[in-house]
Parts: C-alpha cells; structure tokens; sequence
C-alpha cells in the first residue's frame, strides 16, 4: 500500500501545479493541462489518449489493464474551471501557493483537487505494480462547467466503447456534515433534472401616460412572483433525502415536518437538504415592455426550475401549477433535461462505507443527490448500467465551509483532505478490482 504521507504529498503537488494551467472556461484551453496528466499516468503505465471535439480541448482516457476479466471502475474528474476575478481574492487565484495548511486557487475545490487525487491514488498503485482484475479508468474531461458539449457528452457518444465502465467516481458530494453529534458522509448518486421555463402574461398596450387606458402585462407578474416568493411546491419523498435524513437521525416519512426538525438544529442543513425533496421554482429574469413611457401588452418571467430524478415536463407542470394556479399565464419550458440516478446498494457503496470504517469509524455514509449537476449524468445515460456516484471525501474542511467556496472567491482545499481523498481512492480501487 502506498505510504499516506506519500499520497498526501504527491497529491499536494499535482494540485499546485493543476492550478497553475489556467483553464478557465470559456475558453477551457485544457491542452496543457491534459498533456501534463497524460504524460505523468504514462509514466506510471497507463496507456493514454487526448480525445478532442475541437482542436485544443482535448479530453484525456487513461487504462490501466488487468489480466482478469473483473469490471472496469472509472476515477473520472473535470479539468476545467469557472472564472476568477482576482480582485476578490487574497492570493492569486492560480498561484497554487499553500497557506495556513490549504491549497489555495480555482479549482481547489471544484475539482482539481479531485483530479489530482485520482491521478495520485492511480499512479501510485500502478507504479507499485498492481495490476486491476478488470480495468482501471482515469477519465479527466473538459468543458464540463459550460454544459460538456465537448466534453463528456461527446465523450460518450462519440467515444462510448473507450469511456464504458460499470462502477465511476465523480464529483458530487463528501464533505462531512456534523448533525446533532452526528458524522455523516455523503455520496452523491443522483443528479436533479433542469426544466427552465418562460413564463408570460398578456395584457393590452397603451400610452403610460394613462395608467387604465391599457392593460399592463407586467403588473401581472407581480402574484406570480409573490407566490414563488411565498412557497415552494409540496415536498416529496425520494431515496437519496430519505438515506440522507435517516443518517442525520431525522424521520423523513414525513418530509416538511423533517425539514423543520432539522431547521430547528442547525438552518443549513434544512436549506440543503430541502432542493432535494422535490420540484424547485427560482425566478431569475423579468421583462416588460421596450419602452419606459409604453405600458406592456406582454411581459415574461424566466424561471430556474429543477426537477428530482425521473421525472419530466407533466411532473413539473403539476407542481408549477400547484404554486401558480391554472390561470393568467402562459409558460413554454426552454430546457428539458431529465435527471437520472443510480442504485444506492452496490460494490461501490460498500466499498466506500468500507473505508470510512477503517479511518473514522464513528462516522456514517449517507446516500445524497444534487440539485445541479455534473459529468456522472452523461455516464449513467450512455451505460444504463453504470453505477456514478460523487465522492471527494473531506473531514478537515465541512461541507458548509466549502459550499461557498465553490466557484466563489478565495477557494482552497487543506492538505490533509488532500491525502485522505486519495487514500479512499487506493481503496475502492483495490476493494474494486482486485
Ligand atoms: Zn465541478
């Protein structure tokens, strides 16, 4: 077994110098980046190949193969990064510099820091010689914060046969939460689907001049907001909130009176928890009329709506409804994205719960799943038989430390979760695939 002060260090620097490529997307301009990780898993043995959409954005596939004929488990990982305005940072954003114990730039936390713990684990187990019944996968794409197109959705269509796997760890959830003493670990299995839609009010125009001679439409998106601003849909009962409320010791048979339990022991965890227990309705952009002195005969609304795994348009209409009623407003969906999931109780599980026995046994792992989402849904699409799960595990730093972090300003990871992510993914690789 690779030495854990070993893993934390080589970790540590793989990190720094991940940061240092800028590949802030857009552009991405992952080249670098990528030739960087695919130079250094060669070296340990993996056979390589930078696969692009569009020339300088290439994604990397690394296999490590195995003499057996066991499942093929794939570490997978996003090398792109959103924006950073240096002027609201403390350090340079790609320094990679390490202070106070943490190393600190974009993508510390989302997720380069997986990335280079992945990349860790993996060529250290291979320069050891161990060899994976079955096959081991590093897949590192790009262009995942702005929708994948060129990355994993290309990946696996174009690709499906090089990217196939039955067991992926992505990103997603493992942060620890700590609830009323409890410790609890997450792992994210299932992604929200993204149902945004415009809504519309009719009126009639008319000079502004005199407010009754027409018939404003914007005036008439004022309920509309007031009853989004007033309540959400009705609450509903999944298995990632359920496995997550009964790890935090919450009954959730009853999901709204779960979510007061657990607003009255600690309001973060009710304000995270409660986007997965249903349809969400957040209204985002509004627009009247083009002229100030013109009452509008039309005005729109657009709403962020997320929708729990499965479920589609006659879902999200029922509950739109149940907010908004049935009259007064038109609505067209502008995106129809249907989230999907994948089986709480499986090898990866188990094996995940295996290690966080050995190195914090008084700790639980809660199943959990994510109001947005990220690569694991192209996975679990193209192979219906892919169990994804999101895991980065972390213990120094909780998940209401490093929520605001992402993809927000001054975003660092510590050292030691570094070494720990990368000792759980020695682990489920060995637990996996030997
Ligand atoms: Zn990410």
């Amino acid at each position: 077994m690779p030495e854990p002060a070993q893993l934390e260090r080589r970790t540590t620097e793989l990190l720094q110098r991940l940061i240092r490529f800028n590949t802030v997307n857009p552009p991405g301009n992952e080249q670098a980046a990528q030739e960087f990780l695919r130079d250094t898993l060669m070296a340990a043995g993996f056979e390589c190949e930078l696969l692009a959409a569009v020339e300088g954005r290439p994604n990397l596939v690394a296999r490590l193969r195995g003499d057996g004929d066991g499942p093929t488990l794939c570490l997978c990982g996003h090398v792109d990064t959103v924006l950073a305005d240096p002027g609201d940072w403390s350090l340079d954003p790609w320094s990679g510099e390490v202070k106070d114990g943490c190393v600190w730039g974009r993508g510390a936390l989302d997720m380069k820091s997986q990335v280079a713990a992945e990349v860790a684990a993996a060529e250290s187990l291979a320069a050891d010689g161990w060899r994976p019944a079955g096959e081991l996968l590093v897949v590192i794409t790009a262009d995942e914060e702005a929708g994948a197109e060129q990355g994993a959705q290309w990946l696996c269509r174009e690709h499906a046969d090089k990217v196939r796997c039955d067991f992926m760890v992505n990103e997603g959830a493992g942060e620890i939460v700590h609830f009323n003493g409890r410790r609890v670990y997450g792992v994210c299995v299932a992604e929200k689907g993204v149902f945004r839609f415009t809504l519309t009010t009719h009126g009639e125009a008319g000079h502004a001049s005199i407010p009754r001679i027409g018939d404003n439409a914007l005036t008439k998106l004022a309920p509309l907001l007031q009853a989004m601003r007033d309540r959400q849909p009705s609450l509903e009962l999944s298995p990632e909130p359920e496995s997550l409320l009964t790890a935090l010791g919450i009954d959730p048979s009853d999901p709204e009176a779960a979510i007061r339990e657990a607003g009255k022991a600690d309001p973060r965890v009710a304000v995270l928890v409660e986007p997965l227990l249903g349809v969400t309705l957040t209204p985002t952009m509004a627009s009247g009329s083009d002229k100030i002195n013109v009452i509008p005969a039309q005005a729109s609304l657009k709403v962020d709506c997320r929708v729990p795994p499965g479920l589609g348009r006659e879902h999200a209409l029922e509950k739109i409804t149940e907010v908004l009623g049935e009259d007064g407003w038109s609505i067209d969906f502008n995106e129809q994205v249907v989230g999907n999931r994948s089986p709480i109780e499986t090898p990866l599980m188990d094996a995940i719960r295996g290690w966080i026995n050995r190195v914090d046994p008084d700790a639980a792992v809660a199943a959990t799943g994510l109001p947005g989402f990220t690569d694991s849904r192209w996975w679990r699409e193209a192979f219906p038989e892919c169990v994804a799960y999101g895991f980065f595990p972390q213990r120094e730093m909780d998940l209401f430390e490093a929520s605001p972090l992402v993809h927000g300003a001054d975003e660092r990871v510590p050292v030691a979760d570094l070494g720990f992510a990368a000792d759980a993914y020695v682990h489920i690789c060995r637990e996996l695939l030997s």
